[in-house]
């Protein structure tokens, strides 16, 4: 055990450092309002894939506090170490197994490399051990890089346009200066590797190694995220290469169903979600901007919603036992419903036109931006003594 004193360390979207003390209190605040969210029961068993951060963590909290599953979770993160900090998504986890044995629930974690086939095998001998079938599986890894597990082949995804070249404005997150910035046009191969990295080859492939192993409950529902958002990314999103490999998820979902869960008189969906400060979409150029605007509209109109909002909505109106989902004209539940009104997109899009390196700070909400990037790793929590040494090692047990 060993106790240091930490202090974030941050290069543009990365935070090197995580505070285990900050994580906790995030994560406190999720299990209040999922438990405050949910009916408490209704689920038996869960799997989510990616579960550490960002929306995977807030549908792990929904699904244990808001409908007392027990949930299985599978993570790619850095435990502490000696002095050395580690990953935000650990201390997440510690604290969510904390608190879970706290309060008698059922979660265990398989920390490692979810697209390998021993990251799959190690999950699949704890469900047969300890959980059982599943009745909902959530997929929600986001990575730049991945390893084909047949083939050894590692492919790196891209954030490039299709077609022409990207001209648009971004804010340099280390001067927070707003910049031009120009990306330049995908190879094939670019397109390529990020479907293979973000489209939907590894969650057919967990839900066919589950099917094999007996795992999946009649009625079982699977879920994955996408992300659609304005006219003013859609060069660089929708249309680009990030927005292949979510057409790819997308229609995986519908073999997913087919092939997999239909027999069992289940579903595959994917949920369109709003913009949210993550690890991932802080790593997107211009979206860091659009999500300043995007906060401050959607605060002033009262329609604002954090991860663990979205999953708790998830859930409540579309996921829930008994439910039926509420789908779009090509077949996905939109709980970015409120971020794509036209009133929010207008009023966004007019201050996109008008932002600025000295107005950013007043016509947007990038101080809230900051401030959660920061939170994510644990620091800049309201009530955390920053100055007192802390103990770096946890444990997820
Ligand atoms: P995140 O960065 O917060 O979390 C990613 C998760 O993936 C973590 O739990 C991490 O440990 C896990 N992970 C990464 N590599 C792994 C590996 N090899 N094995 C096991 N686990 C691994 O990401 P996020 O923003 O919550 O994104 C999750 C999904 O939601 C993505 O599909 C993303 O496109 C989608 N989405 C995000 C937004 C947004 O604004 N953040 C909006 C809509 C949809």
């Amino acid at each position: 055990m060993a106790e240091a004193v930490i202090n974030p360390r941050i290069r543009g979207f990365i935070c090197l450092t995580a505070h285990p003390t900050g994580c906790a209190a995030n994560v406190k605040r999720q299990i209040d309002i999922a438990t405050k969210g949910g009916p408490g029961k209704g689920i038996g068993n869960a799997l989510v894939i990616g579960s550490s951060a960002g929306y995977g963590l807030s549908s792990l909290i929904t699904l244990a506090w808001g409908h007392g599953a027990k949930v299985l979770g599978a993570c790619f993160e850095r435990p502490g170490k000696d002095a050395k900090a580690g990953s935000g998504g650990f201390y997440n986890l510690a604290e969510v197994h904390r608190a879970a044995k706290a309060s008698g629930k059922t979660i265990e974690t398989i920390n490692g490399d979810a697209f390998a086939q021993t990251g799959k095998d190690a999950v699949i001998a704890a469900l047969k051990a300890r959980f059982g079938k599943l009745d909902c599986i959530v997929y929600s890894v986001a990575t730049p890089k991945r390893t084909d597990p047949v083939t050894g082949v590692t492919y790196t995804s891209t954030l490039k346009p299709i077609g022409p070249a990207y001209n648009s404005k971004t804010v340099d997150l280390d001067t927070e200066v707003i910049k031009p910035i120009t990306i330049a046009p995908a190879e094939e191969t670019d397109i390529e590797a990020t479907i293979k990295v973000m489209g939907g080859d590894d969650w057919l492939l967990w839900m066919q190694a589950l099917k094999d192993a007996d795992l999946l409950a009649p009625n079982c529902r699977a879920v994955a995220y996408s992300y659609i958002g304005p006219a003013l990314t859609h060069a660089i999103y929708r249309a680009g290469t990030i927005g292949r490999a979510k057409d790819h998820l997308e229609a995986t979902a519908k073999t997913i169903t087919e092939k997999v869960l239909k027999p069992l008189g289940g579903s595959a969906y994917v949920s369109v979600n709003k913009a949210l400060v993550t690890q991932a979409s802080s790593a997107i150029p211009v979206v860091p901007l659009y999500i300043s605007l995007l906060y401050k509209v959607m605060k002033d109109k009262n329609c604002h919603e954090g991860t663990i909002e979205q999953m708790v909505r998830l859930w409540k109106d579309h996921l829930a036992p008994g439910k039926t989902p509420k789908l779009d004209d090509v077949g996905r539940i939109r709980v970015d419903d409120w971020e794509m009104r036209a009133d929010v997109q207008e009023a966004t899009a007019k201050l996109w036109e008008q932002v600025t390196s000295e107005n950013l700070m007043n016509l947007s909400d990038y101080p809230s931006f900051k401030r959660e990037f920061r939170q994510l790793f644990g620091f800049e929590v309201p009530g955390i003594d920053y100055a007192a040494a802390v103990e770096v090692e946890a444990a997820l047990g």
